[in-house]
């Protein structure tokens, strides 16, 4: 086991990261930019060090300047959570040649499934399902449309090098076609400086449901089990359960199978996650695999029992997986992501300084958060502030705990995404497990939208109120009710709408 360990991320990832290596005995060590100097992440870590001002492209995404700081330090390893600079070939490939070692797959299967058109093509050599499509990059609207009409409308076109939702369009008509190709190939030069995309056929109404992998360099590869995200907005999840109320240990048993065969594929070690679309059938569909740590994984974490985090570190060591079969899944799980959007107002970003934090606890609870009472949250990073995650023995339980949780939680001073998990956990749909990956865009309406209180709420606040109001007169001092303390936030780029600023590309570190 490497006795020093670097921490190449932020926020609640950095600090996930920071907790395995204290349990397991390593010493880590933070790097930060000046917008993230007082971070909870630099404080938590053994060590700290600055790396460049704000701006990721000078800071987080600086891979020669982090791995000159692990080899200053004497770290013989580097972690480097999701986003930035995870899913780079030539950083894992440059930490390998500096001589330190990569907590995560090598190289050459982080390239083999970099591509979404790539991954396609090996799926297929592998005999994994993949949605009806090309595996190579269109030359032409006319060449769209032809492979449209051998699939049937709708089709996705889909950027090869493309995450967190960029450079995809849904295309129903010819008509829409020359539009559409022209606008997700600006998106994808933009993004990701390659232009290429691709054709698949738009499945209607089916689950996202992932299955995580666990290999070791010794040649053992095992799935720990599906996470259903479904719950999305603009292709970006919002929930993440596990399990699936859509998986049967039968097909549980075929997708892991299926997943294990790609990850093979690939010569893949570490942790990773296939993705696969579930249609109404029972049809399930590779859509690419995620090679690095995911935002989702404590809830595979819970309803396994495993630390996937301290096996990633456990596996870069060269440690042998102590189990050959797949494990079955213990309850249910739960997890929401905490951003600092307003749902209220198109989901815009808002910045501000966190005034007042309180946190949930109680049983089977966990906060996983990068933020503090204090923290400035502005637009530099990602807007995920943290992540509520609940365990209890049936899904219906674990929403009441999920629920529950949500109402103790208290962020003052910026708007977040926590009324808006509460009203999903409130709906019938959520609650009888009938959704599929449209169905938060369908819904989006009446749940972003702040309810006017009903009568008996209102009656109830009205009555809290006069009592409280009783009882300061009856002692003559202060009232007691609690004031909001929430300082003026501001949710800016009101007229370009949220995602303008994910795609300015202000915000890197894809979730
Ligand atoms: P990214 O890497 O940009 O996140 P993915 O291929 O993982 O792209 O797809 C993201 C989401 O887009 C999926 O979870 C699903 O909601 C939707 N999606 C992707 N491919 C299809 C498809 N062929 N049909 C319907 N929805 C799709």
């Amino acid at each position: 086991m490497f006795t020093k360990l670097l921490v190449a991320n932020r926020g609640e990832i950095a600090l996930r990261i920071i907790r395995a290596c204290q349990e397991l005995g390593v010493r880590s060590v933070a790097v930060y930019s000046d917008a993230d100097a007082q971070a909870p992440h630099v404080r938590e870590a053994d060590e700290a060090v600055r790396i460049g001002p704000a701006p990721s492209s000078e800071s987080y995404l600086k891979g020669d300047v982090i791995i000159e700081v692990a080899k200053r330090v004497g770290a013989q390893a580097i972690h480097p959570g999701y986003g930035f600079l995870s899913e780079r070939e030539w950083f894992a490939r440059a930490v390998r040649e500096a001589g330190l070692v990569w907590v995560g797959p090598p190289a050459e299967a982080i390239a083999a499934m970099g591509s979404k058109t790539a991954a396609r093509t090996l799926a297929i050599s592998a005999g994994v399902p993949v949605v009806p499509g090309t595996a190579q990059g269109l030359t032409d609207a006319a060449e769209a449309r032809t492979v449209a009409a051998k699939y049937g409308y709708p089709v996705l076109l889909k950027a090869a090098a493309g995450g967190g939702g960029k450079g995809m369009r849904i295309v129903r008509a010819d008509g829409e076609m020359a539009a559409a190709l022209d606008s997700a190939r600006s998106e994808a030069r933009k993004s990701f400086g390659d232009d290429a995309v691709y054709v698949e056929k738009y499945i209607e109404g089916p689950r996202h449901v992932e299955i995580q992998v666990l290999a070791d360099s010794h040649g053992n590869c095992i799935s720990l089990g599906e996470r259903e995200c479904s719950v999305q907005r603009r292709h970006q999840k919002m929930i993440e359960e596990a399990p699936s109320v859509a998986v049967t240990p039968e097909l549980r048993k075929r997708m892991g199978d299926v997943a294990v065969a790609a990850a093979k594929a690939a010569g893949y070690v570490n942790a990773g996650t296939c993705e696969f679309l579930l249609d109404r059938d029972g049809n399930f569909y590779f859509l690419e695999m995620n090679t690095r740590i995911q935002v989702e994984h404590p809830v595979t974490e819970l309803v396994t029992g495993l630390d996937l985090v301290q096996w990633q570190i456990r596996i870069a060591s060269g440690e042998k997986l102590p189990f050959t079969e797949p494990l079955v899944p213990r309850g249910w799980a739960i997890e929401c992501r905490i951003t600092s959007e307003d749902p209220a107002n198109g989901f815009l970003p808002s910045t501000g300084r966190i005034e007042h934090l309180h946190l949930p606890s109680g049983p089977g609870v966990r906060w996983d958060g990068g933020i503090e009472a204090g923290s400035e949250v502005g637009l530099f990073y990602d807007p995920m502030l943290a992540k509520l995650i609940v365990h209890a023995a049936t899904r219906e339980q674990a929403i009441a705990r999920m629920h529950r949780a949500l109402l103790e939680l208290t962020i003052d001073g910026i708007e977040t995404s926590r009324e808006f998990h509460l009203r999903v956990m409130e709906h019938p749909d959520w609650q009888s497990g009938n959704i599929s990956i449209q169905w938060l865009e369908q819904h989006l309406d009446a749940i972003a939208t702040p309810q006017p209180p009903d009568d008996a709420v209102l009656a109830a606040a009205v009555a809290a109120a006069l009592i409280a109001e009783r009882d300061r007169s009856a002692r003559g001092g202060v009232s007691t009710t609690a004031a909001s303390s929430a300082a003026p936030s501001s949710s800016p780029a009101a007229a370009t709408g949220g995602d303008a600023w994910r795609r300015a590309g202000l915000l890197d570190g894809l979730r």
